[in-house]
């Protein structure tokens, strides 16, 4: 664009580009900050089994609770935290947090944690998991790390190793928003996932839109036949609700059920249901 605006745009173009950058790096001290003050947060949302009703986990989900903008989401900070390796004392945190949080919930509800691929890059990572179980006390069981298809792509012999050594620490794997990305389903069949969580994009259509509902119905099958858990991510209406329910997916999560709640509106979220039943 700049070039085809012709001579001079080169000296208008430079001023937006270290404006850019400032922003860029007074974010990043921001969060380096922000690391150090305490400011992040988790919230907890809600999976409900579709057959029981039940609340079976609580996905983390981080929050920046920053002193002027008040509650930043993590669209808005995480991909910076990636490019400058601040997710790897972020994402250590979300995880010890988590587990730590999940230690005083009711033993038939797990915690799921995303992982960034910056994290998954880390060699150690699977010590880290099992080191941070040992601390908190967390029995492996309870944990599921959520990984999106992104990470697959880079070097299959090597995703193959720290998901198997994953797995070996005893806790869960759910290939989490599945259907965006490029990997093919033969991935399934030789990764060690336990579970789908089937991307939201494909539930907003839900239930008219015919093709939503022959990919959503497909992708529950395939789960199925592959003895593998599949979640619905993103149900905001009773409608999309009905739809999966009756296509038998294993657990519901989104909007419909509950927004993600912080640690203790989880909990009186908890007490709600069970006052109900
Ligand atoms: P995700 O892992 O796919 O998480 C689900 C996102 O969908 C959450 O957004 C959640 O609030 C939102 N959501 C849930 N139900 C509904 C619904 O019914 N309708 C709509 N429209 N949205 C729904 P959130 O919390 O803003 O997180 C966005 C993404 O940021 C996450 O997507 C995840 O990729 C990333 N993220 C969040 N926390 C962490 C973290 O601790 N570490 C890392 N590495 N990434 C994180
Ligand atoms: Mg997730
Ligand atoms: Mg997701
Ligand atoms: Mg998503």
């Amino acid at each position: 664009k700049a070039k085809a605006e012709g001579k001079g745009t080169f000296r208008m173009f430079e001023p937006a580009m270290a404006e850019r950058m400032q922003a860029r790096s007074r974010l990043e001290a921001d969060l380096r900050r922000a690391l150090g003050a305490g400011e992040f947060e988790l919230h907890f949302q809600p999976l409900v089994d579709v057959r029981t009703g039940a609340v079976t986990a609580a996905e983390a989900l981080v929050r920046w609770r920053h002193p002027e903008q008040g509650l930043v989401s993590p669209a808005d900070f995480i991909p910076l935290a990636e490019e400058t390796g601040l997710i790897m004392p972020l994402g250590a945190w979300v995880l010890r947090t988590a587990c730590l949080q999940a230690v005083s919930w009711p033993r038939e509800i797990k915690v799921a944690v995303n992982l960034s691929p910056v994290q998954f890059r880390d060699d150690r990572l699977p010590e880290t998991v099992a080191e941070t179980l040992r601390a908190t006390g967390l029995e492996a069981d309870r944990l599921e790390l959520e990984i999106t298809e992104g990470v697959l792509l880079d070097d299959e012999e090597r995703t193959l190793m720290m998901l198997t050594k994953l797995r070996a620490t005893g806790v869960g794997l759910a290939m989490d928003d599945f259907g965006t990305g490029y990997s093919s389903l033969s991935y399934l069949r030789r990764f060690p996932f336990s579970k789908i969580k089937i991307d939201r994009s494909f539930v907003r259509l839900l239930p008219d839109d015919a093709e939503s509902a022959a990919i959503v119905r497909a992708i529950i099958a395939m789960g199925a036949g592959l003895g593998m858990a599949t979640t619905v991510e993103g149900v905001e209406t009773a409608e999309q609700y009905a739809f999966v329910a009756a296509e038998r997916c294993g657990q519901v999560q989104g909007y419909h059920v509950s927004r993600p709640l912080p640690g203790t509106a989880f909990l009186g979220f908890l007490g709600d249901l069970e006052a109900a039943a």
